[in-house]
């Protein structure tokens, strides 16, 4: 039996036809950017992470590109990131002209080591951009004390995390902006692309609004040059629908982890820790392994799904190379890079799949 990592299909049937019928609603209305669907999303995940406002945006890394713009972040800063996540983290603080400075991860929870953060403040920092891996919750209390002391701004990368929670926060409702990816496979995805950005401020929240518009509050007059980053009415149709069950999603998430957790308590392999502050959402389940290389080999030969996410760290990205950055400057990640591996990881998983992972990287374990 080949179990996939993600199985969307599974989860389309089963709400199949509510899906549809909003889905053509839009289209027999005709309201296909900014409107009824939009707003009411935006309503609804501002309400769940107990903020004031949502705007939504065409991506996850939009999100995160109008989120620094919105901060004010230009050429000459530097932001505070990880080099153990997705490049867009770290790409969107390219696109406003910053420079991402890295510092080194946890071995443990493979998010930001925040007491490394004051060691790379200089006059250029202007903020921290933590991301919530896999899931999980950076250590938001003594980074926002950092940020505090230091006058920095916090968004936070919330694409993998969405329903996780800080010491009873939802992730994205600690610092100024959350921001978060609706791409099809992440915890709450759309059927194409989409995201969205979180904050309390009234201020920023206009800002947002005007900068996924081409700048735009009235019509036909920009106040400066914007972007063309709106969340369609069909995406936010899908959305409305997915987000009623997100909570349950997520505890099935939960349970299918503690489950690899019970099959895969065996020597040799590292599972997930999790933090005593958080919940964890399981966007990926991912194992450490010393000999990850041969234990994948082994497993794409008997054709069972594991993804490595991920296996060059940024600051080793050619992409990145302009940084100057040498193997061993950030020892952490890229161990982590060598040893992790994700196993198939979606709700709606069973109990017979999950025992068939586990044994087979029992098997190639040995
Ligand atoms: C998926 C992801 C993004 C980007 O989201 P898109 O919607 O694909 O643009 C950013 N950061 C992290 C950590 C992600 O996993």
């Amino acid at each position: 039996m080949s179990v996939p990592m993600v199985d969307l299909k599974i989860q389309y049937d089963a709400m199949k036809d509510e899906i549809d019928r909003a889905v053509l609603s839009v289209i027999e209305k005709t309201a296909f950017i900014m409107g009824p669907q939009g707003k009411a999303l935006e309503q609804s995940i501002a309400d769940y992470h107990g903020v004031k406002f949502a705007v939504g945006v065409a991506s996850g890394t939009d999100a995160l590109h109008l989120a620094l713009r919105a901060a004010g972040i230009g050429p000459g800063d530097e932001v505070i990131t990880t080099p153990f996540t997705f490049i867009a983290t770290a790409e969107a603080v390219s696109y406003v002209g910053a420079v991402p400075v890295f510092v080194d991860i946890r071995p443990d929870t493979f998010n930001m080591d925040v007491s490394q953060i004051a060691s790379r403040i200089t006059k250029h920092t202007k903020a921290i951009l933590p991301v919530h891996l896999y899931g999980q919750a950076v250590d938001m209390g003594p980074l926002m004390a950092i940020a505090k002391k230091h006058g920095l701004k916090v968004i936070e990368d919330c694409a993998q995390s969405f329903g996780s929670e800080y010491k009873g926060k939802k992730t994205g409702s600690v610092g100024e902006m959350g921001c978060f990816s609706f791409f099809p496979s992440k915890n709450l995805g759309c059927y194409g692309d989409g995201g969205m950005v979180i904050t309390n401020d009234q201020k920023l929240a206009d800002h947002l609004q005007s900068l996924r518009n081409h700048g735009s509050r009235v019509r036909y007059y920009h106040d400066e040059i914007g972007y063309n980053s709106r969340l369609d009415e069909i995406q936010a149709a899908v959305l409305n629908i997915k987000f009623k069950r997100i909570d349950v999603y997520n505890e099935n998430r939960r349970k299918n982890a503690a489950l690899y957790n019970t099959y895969l308590n065996v020597p040799g392999i590292q599972t997930p820790v999790e933090s005593a502050d958080g919940t964890h959402v399981y966007h990926q389940y991912t194992i450490r392994l010393k000999d990850r290389d041969a234990v994948k080999k082994r497993l794409d030969d008997a054709k069972m799904s594991s993804m490595i996410y991920y296996p060059v760290p940024l600051h080793l990205q050619s992409a990145y190379k302009g940084l100057g950055m040498m193997p061993g400057s950030l020892p952490a990640s890229e161990q982590a890079a060598r040893e992790v591996l994700s196993l198939p990881m979606y709700p709606e998983l069973t109990v017979e799949q999950i025992r068939t992972v586990a044994d087979a990287v029992k098997k190639a374990l040995s």
